[in-house]
Parts: structure tokens; sequence; C-alpha cells
């Protein structure tokens, strides 16, 4: 992102001159109070609303219509948005069936990401017959089913229960590592960015801009012993005197 502002129809100046460079390879969080432009910041990434001035540079050549890069990036919204009248197999196959892929050729790629979130026994089921965390598995397959180079994530977990949560961390975080894809991962969450991130965007609000940039030290293996470590619980620490700074660069503006 490159200096990147977005001023609404209504006025609202919602972000202001946010520059931000993303490297292949990262896990980052873009943290903050609410209505500081996160969600924002993730929708003008993945063309889904123009910069007011600015622009989102890609290291790709192949920018299709929509002025991203082609079959790149998959998107994971907080609602697991599936079609309620089609089995998961098929909310699955959607983004293939969307490039013209025969059914019968997506078939073993379908089946191989609906394991890789643990619901292969599911591939017949309809999305009612699922719990929340479920469907939010299958929204995550369906993003991952194109292989991206970049997943997009938006507060994805924040309507789930702790424990539900937690799994999924760990879910996307052994996706993110077998795929080797750049997660962006919009949360307000200072315990859920300080263990999924391998770096922070601290953001702050009125304007919406990059209030600071914080690179975490990750152990090779997250897992519950490093969730009640030493080390994650400095991490913490750090992030939430950030994100106080940042709230209160707020209040004083
Ligand atoms: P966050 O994701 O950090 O909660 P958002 O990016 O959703 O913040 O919103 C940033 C600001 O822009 C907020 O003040 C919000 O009310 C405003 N906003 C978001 N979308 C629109 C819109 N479509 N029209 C007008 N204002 C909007």
């Amino acid at each position: 992102m490159r200096n990147v502002s977005k001023v609404f129809s209504n006025g609202t100046l919602a972000l202001q001159g946010m520059s931000l460079n993303v490297q292949a390879g990262e896990f980052i969080s873009l943290l903050g109070p609410s209505g500081c432009g996160k969600s924002t910041a993730l929708r003008i990434i993945a063309g889904l609303g123009a910069p007011s001035s600015g622009s989102i540079d890609w290291p790709s050549s192949n920018i299709n219509a929509r002025g991203l890069p082609e079959g790149d990036v998959g998107f994971v919204f907080q609602d697991p948005t599936l079609m309620p009248w089609a089995t998961v197999f098929d909310n699955v196959y959607l983004p293939l069936k969307l490039r013209g892929v025969a059914k019968a050729n997506a078939a073993a790629l379908i089946m191989d990401n609906l394991a890789s979130v643990g619901l292969a026994d599911f591939a017949k089921s309809y999305p009612r017959e699922l719990s929340g965390g479920m469907r939010m598995r299958v929204s995550i397959a369906r993003a991952m089913v194109t292989r991206p180079k970049l997943l997009l994530m938006d507060e994805p977990f924040a309507a789930l229960d702790e424990i539900t949560r937690q799994k999924l961390n760990d879910d996307v975080v052994r996706l993110w590592k077998q795929h080797g894809v750049t997660v962006i991962f919009v949360t307000h969450s200072v315990f859920e960015s300080a263990y999924l991130s391998t770096r922070i965007v601290v953001m702050r609000a009125r304007p919406g801009q990059v209030y600071t940039d914080m690179k975490i030290e990750q152990p090779a293996v997250r897992d519950q012993a490093y969730r009640v470590s030493e080390s994650y619980r400095q991490n913490c620490q750090d992030v939430s005197s950030a994100l106080q700074g940042a709230i209160g660069a707020a209040e004083i503006h």
C-alpha cells in the first residue's frame, strides 16, 4: 500500500496516508480499535473498494481487470458466506467452477482441502448441518482451494467461542506453514494477533493510519505450551502497550 487514503461518500476519512510493505511469507495482523480502518484497508487490498488516493502495487505482472494479480488472492470474511443450498463439497468447488474447472478434475483438490481443515467426512453435508466453527473451516478451504499467494482474513473468528477460536488459530498457522501463503489478518484481539503473527501493524483511528509496526518472534511450534509461556505473555504485553498507545493517540487528537 503506497500512501493510501480513503474518504467515503458521506465524508468519513477512513484512512489517511497508509503505507504498508508486505513481504512474501509474512503473517501480518492489522490490529486496532473498532473504526480505525482495518477492514477498509483489507478491502482495498482485495480490490473490493478503490482508494481515494494512493495505490496498491503488486509484484506480479499478471494484473486482471479489477486491478488484482490473477488468481493470487483469497478472502475470508467474518461471516462464512456459504451457499445454503449447496453441499460443503460444492461450496469449496465454487472458485474452481468460476474458473471453468470441471468438477471431476477438481474433486481430488477439493477433498484434499477439506481434509486439511478436518472436514473430509463432511463433503456431502449442508452448511445448516455444521457448527459455526465448521462453517468457517469450509470458508477457509474455499479460499485456499485456488492456492492463493495472499490470503486476506477479516476478523474471521470474532463470532466463535474461545476454544473453537484457538483450534482455528492453530489450523491457520498450519496452513500458512504448509502452503507458504502470505496472510494479512484483521483482528481487534491482542491475544490472537500475538499468537498468529510474525508482524503486527497496530493502527490508530481518526484518521486511520499505521501507529506502529512490530516484528513478533515466534517459536518453531505454536501450541498449548506456547499459550502459557513467558515469551507469549511478553509478546501480549508489548502488543497491548502498543495498542494502548494507538488508542491514546486517537483520543488526544
Ligand atoms: P475497522 O475495520 O477498523 O473497525 P472500518 O474500516 O470498518 O474499521 O471503518 C473505518 C471507518 O470508516 C469507520 O468510521 C466506519 O464507520 C467508516 N466506514 C466504513 N465503511 C463505510 C462506508 N461504506 N461508508 C461510510 N463510512 C464507512
